[in-house]
């Protein structure tokens, strides 16, 4: 065993630090602290939880949009607490099922929140889903840990004197996506429906792909305005240009494929004729994004005209 003066040592060298110099010795190991920013009138997003947060604050209790990843939710309800005027959390929406967003349903489903979520996205937390595209197999998550209010397309709550609006758009992300909508402040969540300066995921393991990616963009377009704050799964608050953005490059990529598609390319062979290409220098990498877009859409061949 390396005794621990010997250990940091090594870890300065490691690290490239002169001897005095302020190394992160105290972060090795440790989680970075979560962020808080206000968004609104007693609404926050917090960042660095796996996910983004949205937290809405009352005295009559607090509700959050997602909660982050499970290693997070410690640190994510010690916030949360210490920012609101109460120690309740009334509600915890699950825009959809990925783990980054629901690593805390069973902290906060323990701390006395309600969990409201898309019917399948339930469905999907109680079962084991194997996700090909990360070859990855997800164990069902424990009863205290699924949403115990469920709903098919759309519906409103009340919490204190924010009125809370919360739709379902199909076969998206996943099947089971949802946004949340302040229409007092104009703030629109949305989850993994937004990305922004990388690709989306379209995970078809869970009932994605790009043709209810591309609704769901026009969904939330009609949601918005220029002056909507739009919070999506990662990053900074975002605005309606971005979905615009977004949906311009779907509505290519979607048609590009789906001719490809029809004139019988292999995946391989779809990557290699580049039909994002214009759109790389701003989201990167787009092998995944095509892989699952093509996986997704030989599901969907009927919706894209047929093969010929
Ligand atoms: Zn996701």
């Amino acid at each position: 065993m390396v005794p621990p003066t010997t250990r940091r040592n090594f870890l300065r060298a490691a690290l490239g630090g002169a001897a005095g110099m302020a190394l992160p010795l105290s972060a090795l190991g440790r989680r970075a602290a979560l962020t808080a920013t206000p968004l609104g009138d007693n609404v926050l997003l917090i960042g660095g939880a796996g996910a983004n947060v949205v937290a809405i604050l009352s005295l009559d209790g607090c509700a959050l949009v997602d909660g982050g990843a499970a290693d997070h939710s410690a640190d994510l309800l010690k916030l949360v607490y210490e920012r609101a005027q109460t120690r309740r959390i009334e509600t915890l929406f699950n825009t959809h099922w990925h783990w980054d967003h629901t690593g805390s349903n069973e902290r906060l489903s323990k701390a006395g929140a309600k969990i409201v979520a898309h019917e399948n996205t339930k469905l999907w937390l109680g079962a084991e889903i194997i996700v090909e595209w990360e070859n990855r197999t997800y164990p069902p998550r424990p009863p205290q840990a699924l949403p115990n209010q469920t709903f098919y397309t759309s519906d409103k709550m009340q919490l204190g004197q924010q009125s809370i609006e919360y739709a379902h758009v199909p076969q998206a992300h996943t099947d089971g996506d949802m946004y949340v909508f302040l229409p007092s402040q104009n703030i629109l969540v949305v989850g993994d429906l937004l990305a922004v300066d990388r690709y989306p995921i379209v995970d078809y393991c869970t009932g994605g792909w790009i043709g209810g990616f591309i609704d769901a963009t026009k969904a939330l377009l009609e949601r918005s305005d220029a002056q909507t704050r739009i919070v999506a799964g990662q990053g900074p608050v975002r605005a309606r240009a971005d979905l615009e953005n977004q949906l311009t490059m779907c509505n290519a990529v979607k048609d590009r494929v789906a001719a490809m598609i029809r004139r019988g390319l292999s995946i391989e062979e779809v990557i290699a004729e580049k039909p994002t290409a214009e759109f790389d220098g701003q989201r990167g990498d787009p092998q995944l994004f095509l892989t699952l877009v093509y996986r997704g859409a030989l599901g969907h061949i009927r919706e894209l005209g047929g093969v010929v």
